[in-house]
């Protein structure tokens, strides 16, 4: 096949071609025709899909390709019954054509910014990368620089958005050798690239084989997402045309809902989020303070239910209610201040339970040892461990084994306290 139906018009959805030539690869069938206006992948734009008719039947084309010689492959879903796609068939080829419309729209659009990138930044667009959501092109800036502020971006943005206002026509046609050196091309074509040049009003010339609109107008509205560093490089994300619309859609549905849910109009949401972010902080250090000073009302009542154990050292173990979770190293450390006093404290929380044992710095039990041996998960210095497990009762095997570092059964003596 020598002609590609799209060099000449990008808009032709359908077409009339002869099968060519049929090759089966991995289980696949591909299918070479006498043209077509199918765009193979290339430059960063996906292979084109559609459909293939034979008569009454119609087949899917799920890619297109071309090879190393420029022919360009369609792959067609052809079921076994498929037999009378042979070389000769006369068939009809149609364009999955919001798909296509939509990548002429993300191509366009890079051009639109390539331009707008060069002429405020002399920055050089190299790849262009249509993504099933994003777009992205990679730009060398002058100095290596990788990154633009905020504001420069905002600038190409409107930039760009200025120049699909204006309209501009695009045309794109294969010069010969003679006029391409007098073209204002700001990208020369390659020793292997077709001659074929896009001409975007009468300002920006560059050699590209990809399929363009008719007009900047139709790429709709251009919206850079964000920019991040690549391998030296400035990568920017992009949307053009509908799919800049409907992210726009979705944005707005999303502020609208933040508006409502915040009663604060759309363009205050950002400071109505940050100040309730504020208050719900300032209430939880509030709840913590007040949910420490609860715990810690609790440790006389603790200390008398204490539990002397043998050489005048003393357990408090107890379980905590959820609520007090918070308050757990706090009140741990508190009884560790205790002359003699082991804390070994837990509390559920959610669907685990926290657990701090404490006690007095120095030579004695290790209770990161204990705590572990008692299954729970953490751990810690000899003093003070902490440990999750999935409910509370890892407490009773830690009592056990504390006595049993004792020499003495659980329970087998009580004090009054300290
Ligand atoms: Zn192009």
């Amino acid at each position: 096949m020598k002609e590609r139906l799209y060099f000449r018009d990008a808009w032709i959805r359908v077409f009339d071609a002869r099968v060519e030539a049929v090759k089966k690869e991995g289980g696949e069938t591909w299918l070479r025709l006498s043209q077509s206006a199918f765009y193979p992948e290339g430059g960063g734009q996906p292979g084109d899909r559609g459909l293939l008719y034979l008569g009454e039947n119609s087949y899917p084309v799920t890619d297109t390709q071309s090879d190393e010689d420029g022919q360009v492959w369609h792959r067609v879903q052809a079921p076994e019954g498929a037999a009378r796609l042979v070389p000769g068939v006369q068939v009809r080829g149609e364009l999955d054509w919001a798909r296509r419309h939509d990548h002429m729209q993300q191509h366009t659009g890079e051009h639109i910014l390539a331009w707008c990138v060069w002429s405020l930044h002399g920055g050089y667009v190299h790849g262009l990368h249509i993504g099933q959501v994003e777009s992205s092109i990679d730009v060398s800036l002058p100095g290596g620089q990788t990154r633009l502020s905020g504001e420069q971006l905002e600038g190409i943005e409107t930039l760009a958005n200025r120049v699909i206002a204006r309209d501009d026509t695009i045309v794109c046609r294969f010069p010969d050798a003679g006029e391409i050196s007098k073209l204002p091309l700001r990208k020369m074509p390659g020793e292997h690239d077709q001659t074929r040049v896009v001409l975007m009003g009468d300002y920006e010339g560059v050699a590209c084989g990809g399929t363009h609109l008719g007009r900047t107008g139709q790429a709709g509205v251009i919206k850079i997402l964000r920019d991040q560093s690549a391998r030296g490089k400035l990568r920017l994300f992009f949307l053009c045309g509908l799919r800049a619309a409907r992210h726009y859609q979705a944005c707005w549905r999303a502020l609208d809902e933040a508006s409502s849910i915040l009663s604060a109009p759309h363009l205050q949401v950002p400071r109505a989020a940050a100040a309730a972010l504020e208050r719900i902080n300032s209430l939880s250090y509030d709840l913590a303070a007040f949910r420490k000073g609860t715990a810690l009302a609790r440790l006389p009542g603790l200390l008398e239910r204490a539990e002397e154990l043998s050489g005048g050292t003393f357990l408090v173990a107890e379980s905590l209610p959820e609520a007090e979770a918070q308050a757990l190293d706090a009140l741990a450390s508190a009884l560790a201040q205790e002359p003699g006093v082991t804390a070994l404290l837990c509390a559920p929380q959610g669907d685990k339970a926290l657990f701090t044992f404490a006690r007095a710095e120095g030579p004695g039990r290790d209770l990161a040892a204990l705590m572990r041996a008692a299954g729970i998960r953490g751990g810690g210095k000899p003093a003070f461990a902490r440990g999750t497990a999935g409910d509370t009762s890892p407490l009773e095997t830690a009592i056990k084994l504390a006595h049993e570092a004792a020499g003495e059964a659980p329970g087998e003596r009580h004090t009054g306290g300290t």
